[in-house]
């Protein structure tokens, strides 16, 4: 009883600091590769604050000040990042749906924090692992409480196309492509997508195996297309507490396709479109992100497949959370420029304010259930 208490005034105090709807920017940079110089980061704060300059000092001094709610520099482990995002994951057990999207150019370390590194080691795992890991947990702590089931979806979105990575048919039946539309039934958006139930991160290992073959295959069709089209990790929870009252809820982890821009004049054909489909969906997703950001009355979310496909999961009682990855090196200045311009954007911090703190009334709500908690636990000492 009073061990409950306790964790039930911290979950809720939790949910305070969470406010539903919030949008969080956290920046990621990845440690300098091959030996290159890295002049770019000037400062990093405690409190989200980057400084960069420009390498070829083109303007006076060159430097440019961002804002996020937290800044990972380059010696920040997986650990360190998951530990920021726990939270977030955690909440999906509650019933919150969660989106997690890793933004940045080619070779800026997206992969690494979602999956982990390249070389396919099981040290240094990423966010979806650790995730998973997470969730199972908590299934099992909460077990004489609440049964949950959990299942997940494999997409990838390229070129405005929707394709299941899960599908067990071979991958000559290459494209999978599966429509969006809500079922009201299931809750889903890609009904038509492979579902697959899942125990233990074991099970979840080897799906993201066959994710990953899936994707490589179809691959090979059209070169290496994993950095051009986005991917998306659906885990769907589904919870029953012994009154028979239900929870139902999504974490979508996505790996989008690289934002670097690409010259016009030197791309041509597939390449191209490619790009142009790529420019589209970010921007689009941009739009909505800074329009959830902003409390605007329309949010464009029929404007791309990604945004549209996680419309369920972005604003209102969703939680999202953008990491902005960038490179250190100096011939990355530019692109690192653009993505910090673009998490900004997308970001409800204010350049050099305090956060802004809105109290809604479910936040006064809520600060009174925890006093009410409070003074039980009180009378319980
Ligand atoms: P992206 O998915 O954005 O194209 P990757 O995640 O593939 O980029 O990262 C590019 C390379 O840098 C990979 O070899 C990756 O293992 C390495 N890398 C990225 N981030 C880190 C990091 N934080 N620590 C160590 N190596 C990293
Ligand atoms: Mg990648």
């Amino acid at each position: 009883g009073y061990h409950r208490l306790v964790k039930e005034n911290r979950d809720l105090y939790n949910t305070v600091q969470d406010l539903k709807g919030n949008i969080r920017v956290y920046c990621r940079i990845r440690p300098s590769l091959n030996g290159k110089s890295n002049n770019v980061i000037d400062f990093i704060g405690e409190d989200g604050s980057l400084v960069i300059s420009d390498p070829l000092k083109t303007q006076k001094d060159g430097r440019k000040v961002f804002q996020f709610n937290r800044v990972f520099g380059p010696t920040a482990s997986q650990a360190d990042v998951f530990e920021e995002t726990q939270p977030l994951i955690r909440s999906v057990m509650d019933g919150y749906n969660v989106c997690i999207f890793a933004y940045g150019q080619t070779g800026s370390g997206k992969t690494h924090t979602m999956s982990g590194p390249s070389t396919g080691s099981s040290r240094d795992v990423g966010i979806n692992y650790l995730a998973l890991n997470d969730l199972f947990q908590i299934s099992t702590q909460r077990k004489e409480i609440l049964k949950y089931d959990i299942y997940v979806q494999m997409v990838e979105i390229y070129n405005e196309q929707v394709r299941d990575l899960l599908s067990e048919e071979a991958a000559t039946k290459y494209p999978f492509p599966s429509e969006i539309r809500s079922c009201n039934e299931s809750g889903l958006n890609l009904p038509d997508a492979t579902l697959r139930p899942v125990k233990s991160t074991t099970d979840v290992l080897s799906l993201m195996k066959h994710g990953e073959v899936n994707r490589a295959v179809s691959s090979t069709a059209l070169n290496n297309r994993s950095s051009r089209s986005h991917s998306i990790l659906t885990v769907h929870v589904y919870g029953k507490d012994k009154s028979g009252s239900t929870i139902r809820s999504c974490l979508h982890l996505v790996d989008l396709a690289g934002s670097e821009r690409v010259d016009k004049s030197e791309v041509i054909g597939e390449r191209l479109r490619e790009a142009q489909y790529i420019n589209k969906s970010l921007a689009c997703l941009g739009d909505v992100i800074t329009a959830l950001a902003q409390k605007n009355s329309h949010i464009p979310f029929r404007n791309s497949k990604l945004t549209l496909l996680l419309q369920d999961s972005l604003g209102g009682h969703a939680k999202t959370l953008m990491f902005a990855h960038v490179s250190p090196e100096e011939d990355s200045f530019g692109e690192t420029i653009s993505t910090l311009k673009f998490a900004q954007r997308a970001s409800t911090v204010e350049l050099g304010a305090a956060r802004v703190n809105k109290q809604s009334s479910e936040v006064m709500q809520l600060k009174g259930e925890i006093e009410k908690l409070k003074k039980q636990l009180a009378g319980k000492e």
